[in-house]
């Protein structure tokens, strides 16, 4: 694929506001029924939540990103700061909430790869309109403002209204699935919604084209320019006003499709800039994607703007 993936990518300036959770994740021969206790687990932990593997997908792919989070006065809440650090975000604006815990994650999966999660929020559950108003520079100075729906929707509210009043472009990534009010759309410019959020926005059962035509013109309706719904290993719907394409994914023998969304959505705000068209963003997003799919793991699966570029140079157009 002839994409110049050097030229304006490396200054793309990205403000993300979003979570960070320690994910800790068991590993066991099957789920526990209701009640049952089963032994043979294998305990691990790494970095994750949406903002956070956004914000190091975006890095890695070469953006300059800010982190706009809070996590909590503990271990865990250090570690995320050095994590952060050590991928080349910048955690100027991630707050450090004294009383709260690190947001976590707790994820058993089974030998089939299925899984159940719950989160608890922690510090997530407190970023606030006045954390926002702190990061007003960032946001004003920023190209790309990207938001996903783990934090509380009043500090996103006031994150778009910053991004809109000073033509700063809004990429929602509108996971996990939940029911948006019309002005909230109104304010987002590119959308990236999986097939379970498309359908919970728009009520619309995704399936074939004309279902996927449909979801997307109930998102143009309220005022969203640009609509990507990601269909996991068959690829994304792109629509824009008066024109929409299927692209099909890229071919790999998946591992661990944790985080596709979160590194689509990630390296989508470091190439939707005016050197690539959007369809060549969405190109490199899926192929990002894909990559992170062969790779275990959320934020460690993002793939290095090298990695993307020698898995482009191997891939037919
Ligand atoms: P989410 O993780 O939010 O549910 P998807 O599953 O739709 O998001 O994946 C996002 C993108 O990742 C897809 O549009 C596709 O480009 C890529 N992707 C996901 N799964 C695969 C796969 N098995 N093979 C190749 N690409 C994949």
């Amino acid at each position: 694929m002839d994409v110049n993936l050097k030229a304006g990518s490396l200054s793309q300036k990205v403000v993300v506001v979003g979570s960070y959770n320690a994910d800790m994740i068991i590993k066991a021969p099957r789920l526990p029924r209701l009640g049952e206790t089963i032994l043979g687990g294998r305990f691990h932990t790494s970095p994750g939540g949406k903002g956070a593997n956004q914000a190091v997908a975006a890095a890695r792919a070469g953006a300059n990103v800010v982190l706009v989070a809070r996590v909590g006065d503990d271990l865990l809440g250090q570690e995320a700061l050095r994590g952060l650090q050590a991928e080349g975000v910048n955690t100027d604006h991630v707050s450090v909430d004294h009383g709260n815990q690190t947001g976590t994650a707790w994820i058993i999966v089974d030998d089939r790869g299925e899984n159940c999660i719950v989160v608890a929020s922690g510090a997530n559950a407190c970023l606030s309109p006045d954390d926002i108003l702190r990061a007003e520079a960032s946001i004003t100075a920023s190209d790309i403002l990207l938001m996903q729906l783990e934090c509380p929707v009043p500090a996103l509210e006031r994150a778009m209204q910053i991004a809109r009043r000073d033509n700063v472009t809004v990429i929602l990534n509108p996971a996990p699935a939940m029911p948006l009010s019309a002005g909230f759309l109104s304010g987002v410019s590119i959308i990236t919604p999986n097939e379970v959020e498309a359908e919970m926005l728009t009520g619309v059962k995704i399936g074939g084209e004309e279902s996927l035509v449909q979801a997307a013109g109930s998102l143009h309706n309220w005022g969203i320019g640009t609509v990507i719904i990601t269909l996991g290993a068959r690829g994304a719907f792109l629509s824009t006003a008066g024109e929409h394409r299927f692209l099909p994914a890229f071919q790999v023998t998946p591992v661990d499709t944790t985080a596709a969304g979160d590194v689509f959505s990630g390296c989508l705000a470091a190439f939707a800039d005016r050197t690539h068209s959007l369809q060549d963003a969405v190109r490199v997003s899926m192929a990002a994607a894909a990559l992170s799919v062969t790779k275990l793991g959320a934020q460690d699966s993002a793939p290095t703007l090298e990695a993307i570029t020698q898995f482009l140079a191997h891939s037919p157009r």
